[in-house]
C-alpha cells in the first residue's frame, strides 16, 4: 500500500427529510447565498424546501449555473457575493452547481485574477465556507475538494483541487433524485463507475481493502443502475446509488492506491470542444483507454474480469477482452454510447483534441505518467 494522509471534513446528512436539518450546520446570523442551476430545483420544489429550512437567515439567490459551469457565469456570482458581503454559500443541484460553488468560494476572497486558480494552479489561502444539497448522484463533488470549470470564450475545461473547498456539509436525500431524467441517471452511473475505474484499474499495490471497496461499489452500480432507470421512485435503489457515487470519489478508495485520471483528462477536452456531457465522454474514452493500456494494466484487468464480471474461463487475453467488452456493453445498456461517431464526430476531431491536451500540459498522464500525446492519439482514434 502506498503512503497516504486521509482527512475528509465533509459532514454528510443522509436520507429523506434531512434538508430540514441544514440550519444547524450554518453559523447563526450568516448571510447565505443559495446557488443553483437552470431551474430543476425550482420545478421540483427542492429550492422551496431549502428556503423553508433557512427561514431564520438572510438568504440571497444566484440562478443559472449551467452544466459544465462556466467561468463567465460564476464570476457574476463572485461579484454578487462580494457586493452583498455573503458569508456562506449553499449549492443546490448536481455536480456542476457544486463545482461552480467551489470556484465561487475560492474566488471571492482571492486578490488576483481568479482564472489563475484553474489555469496556473494559483495557491489560495482561504475560501468562503459552503454546504451542498445534492440532487444528482454522479461526481462525488459533494464530498471532495475538486472542481472543474469551463472558460467558454477559449473552450478550456480545467480543474483545481484544494482542501479549502470541501463542503462543510452535504445533504444526500435520495428522494430528491426521483425527478432525474434517464439521461442524467445513466450519466451518474457512468461517471461514478469511471471514478472507481480510475483508482482501481492501475497496477497492484497491495491495497487489498481499497480493491475490495472498489469492487463492491462497481458491483452496486452494475446492479442498481439499471433498476434506477426502471423504477425511478425505488428509495432503496436511489439510496444505494447515491451513497455509491459519493464513496466513489471522496478519497476513501483512492487513499494508498495508484491513480490514473487519464480518461477524465481526455474526456474534458471532448466536452470543451464538442459540448458532450461529462459522462458521455467517459463512456467513449474508458473502453478505448483500457484497450490501449492493457499491458500495463494487465494484472488489475484480470482481477476486474474475475471479481466484477465473473470471467474465469479462457486465456488471459480472452478474459481481458471480455472485461473491456462487458464495460462497453454496460454503458451501452444504459443508453450511453461508447463511440465518438455516435455523436457525428470523426477522425478530424483528433488533432484539435490533442492540441488542447498539449496546451493544458496533459502530456504525461496516467498512473505511470507515460500517456503522452501519441498514446492519447491512439485512444481517441479507437474511440472514434
Ligand atoms: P450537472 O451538470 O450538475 O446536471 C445535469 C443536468 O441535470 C442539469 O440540466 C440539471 O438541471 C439536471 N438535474 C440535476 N438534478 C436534477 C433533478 N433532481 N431532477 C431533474 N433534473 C436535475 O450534472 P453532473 O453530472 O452532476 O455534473 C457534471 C459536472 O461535474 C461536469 O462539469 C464534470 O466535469 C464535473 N465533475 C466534477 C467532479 C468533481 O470531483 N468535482 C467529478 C466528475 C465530474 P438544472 O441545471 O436545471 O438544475
Ligand atoms: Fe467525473
Amino acid at each position: 500500500m502506498l503512503n497516504f494522509t486521509f482527512h475528509n471534513p465533509t459532514r454528510i446528512l443522509f436520507g429523506e427529510g434531512q434538508i430540514a436539518e441544514i440550519a444547524q450546520e450554518i453559523p447563526a446570523g450568516a448571510r447565505v447565498l443559495i446557488t443553483y442551476g437552470g431551474g430543476s430545483v425550482v420545478k421540483t420544489g427542492t429550492l422551496d424546501e431549502v428556503k423553508r429550512a433557512l427561514k431564520d437567515f438572510t438568504v440571497l439567490e444566484f440562478a443559472g449555473i449551467e452544466p459544465n459551469p462556466t467561468y463567465e457565469t460564476l464570476m457574476k456570482a463572485v461579484e454578487l457575493a462580494r457586493s452583498e458581503r455573503v458569508d456562506f454559500l449553499l449549492a443546490v443541484g448536481g455536480g456542476s452547481v457544486i463545482d461552480g460553488t467551489k470556484f465561487i468560494a475560492a474566488a471571492v476572497p482571492f486578490t488576483g485574477e481568479p482564472w489563475d486558480i484553474l489555469a496556473k494552479q494559483a495557491p489560495i489561502s482561504e475560501a468562503l465556507p459552503f454546504g451542498s444539497v445534492l440532487t444528482l448522484p454522479a461526481t462525488g463533488s459533494e464530498m471532495n475538494g475538486g472542481s472543474v470549470v469551463t472558460r467558454k470564450a477559449t473552450q478550456d475545461k480545467l480543474f483545481f483541487v484544494n482542501p479549502l473547498v470541501y463542503p462543510r456539509f452535504s445533504v444526500l436525500d435520495p428522494t430528491k433524485t426521483y425527478t432525474l431524467p434517464p439521461r442524467q441517471v445513466a450519466n451518474g452511473v457512468v461517471d461514478a463507475f469511471t471514478h472507481i475505474a480510475e483508482q482501481y484499474l492501475t497496477y497492484p499495490a497491495d491495497a487489498k481493502v481499497q480493491d475490495r471497496f472498489a469492487e463492491g461499489l462497481l458491483l452496486t452500480l452494475i446492479e442498481e443502475g439499471p433498476k434506477a432507470l426502471a423504477e425511478p421512485e425505488n428509495y432503496a435503489v436511489r439510496a444505494n446509488l447515491m451513497w455509491t457515487a459519493t464513496l466513489a470519489l471522496n478519497g476513501l478508495i483512492g487513499a494508498g492506491a495508484p491513480q490514473d485520471w487519464a480518461t477524465h483528462m481526455l474526456g474534458h477536452e471532448i466536452t470543451a470542444l464538442h459540448g458532450l456531457d461529462h459522462a458521455q465522454t467517459l463512456a467513449i474514452v474508458l473502453p478505448a483507454m483500457l484497450q490501449v493500456r492493457r499491458e500495463e494494466k494487465r494484472a488489475k484487468l484480470l482481477q476486474y474480469a474475475e471479481r466484477v464480471w465473473g470471467l474465469r474461463e479462457g486465456d488471459e487475453e480472452a478474459r481481458i477482452d471480455g472485461a473491456i467488452a462487458q464495460t462497453r456493453d454496460f454503458f451501452e445498456s444504459l443508453q450511453v454510447p461508447t463511440h465518438l461517431s455516435s455523436y457525428g464526430i470523426g477522425a478530424e476531431a483528433i488533432a484539435p483534441l490533442l492540441a488542447k491536451l498539449e496546451a493544458h500540459g496533459m502530456t504525461a498522464l496516467g498512473e505511470h505518467q507515460d500517456v503522452g500525446l501519441e498514446r492519447s492519439r491512439a485512444v481517441y482514434a479507437l474511440a472514434v
